[in-house]
């Protein structure tokens, strides 16, 4: 029996620690309508996915979608174990863990539904609609409020053990460093390549006794933006900061190329706004720690989708995979 082709959709959730974005998503990976609501505005996880199914119900009228043709979820989150479903101590988001993610949105709905960590998710916008949509080998580092990482080789994305595979944001840059990391270890690459760790670089150049437009600014107040934004207008703290940010992340990238010989790396998040102010660096400290079979065959770019755009597409592409494998488990019954 041939399958009647007919439209369906996916409902992409990205969950992040102050917001949550979410979208309505076709087959070819087009955002038809989305909407976003503030996750810390719920006391509950029940009262978020309350609010979630809400405004997504929303989005659906507004997209002109008929919701039976709506045929699954997919859910990025920080810290989910892919084998339960459950968020496990994320510190980030404002409810006790564990939180049963994928069950309570299943049971609420009534459809499949797909989970992924939040960087994981982001690369698989990434492998199916952004930059690496030909690649089969890629890591993407995200650089946020913290360094997250996602390794795809041989066109999957590796998982490990619960899903939690590709931390390099916690593989140690400097040993023996005396800067604290969010994990409670000293010397994490988070802590030089994270929003706070170019503050941190930035406040540390800062305690000299350098002219700077940063030295107009509360140093408690002082933001990764901040430092982006002196850079453009050509300031030498600024720029020597996003260098050093720079050739911290290329000697480690370098490390990492050797772990899953990738074809291109991927950097994506906030700070790689700034990528023209570190590029120059990270490539010559890459290129300069390469293992010699990996030398000038490695790209470093940018992403191209909007941030919030490639987590809410993987997230969607995490929906769909888990609505296909479930129709395919009804033919075989
Ligand atoms: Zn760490």
């Amino acid at each position: 029996m041939t399958d009647i082709i007919m439209k369906d959709y996916t409902l992409g959730i990205d969950i992040g620690g102050t917001h949550t974005a979410m979208a309505v998503v076709d087959t070819e990976g087009n955002i038809l309508c989305r909407a976003t609501i503030k996750t810390t505005d719920f006391a509950t996880f029940p009262k978020f996915v309350d609010g979630a199914a809400k405004a997504l119900k929303k989005s659906v009228k507004e997209a002109g979608v008929d919701f039976r043709n709506v045929r699954s979820i997919g859910i990025g989150a920080p810290c989910v174990n892919v084998d339960t479903g459950m968020v496990e101590g994320a510190v980030d988001l404002p409810w006790p863990s564990p939180i049963p993610l994928k069950d309570d949105f299943s049971e609420k709905f009534g459809l499949p539904v797909g989970v992924a960590n939040d960087a994981n998710a982001a690369a698989l916008g990434e492998m199916f609609y952004g930059e690496c949509a030909h690649t089969d080998d890629f890591i993407m580092i995200t650089l946020g409020t913290g360094v997250g990482s996602a390794i795809v080789t041989d066109g999957n994305l590796l998982q490990g053990r619960k899903g939690f595979a590709g931390e390099l944001g916690h593989t140690f840059s400097r040993r023996h460093h005396d800067r604290l990391c969010s994990c409670g270890r000293y010397g994490c690459l988070e802590t030089y390549c994270s929003a706070r760790g170019v503050v941190k670089t930035a406040l540390d150049f800062l305690d000299t006794p350098r002219h700077s437009s940063l030295k107009q600014i509360d140093p408690a107040k002082l933001t990764a933006k901040d430092v982006y934004m002196a850079a453009e207008a050509g300031d030498e703290v600024a720029l020597a900061t996003l260098r050093l940010t720079g050739e911290v992340l290329g000697e480690a990238c370098a490390d990492f190329a050797a772990f899953s010989s990738p074809e291109t790396i991927v950097l994506f998040g906030g700070v790689a706004n700034a990528f023209p102010y570190f590029i120059d660096s990270m490539k010559e400290a890459f290129e300069r720690n390469l293992l010699w079979i990996y030398k000038d065959s490695i790209r470093i770019v940018k992403s191209g989708l909007p941030e919030s755009d490639a987590a809410l597409l993987g997230a969607a592409a995490v929906g769909r995979s888990a609505f296909l494998r479930q129709r395919k488990e009804n033919r075989q019954i």
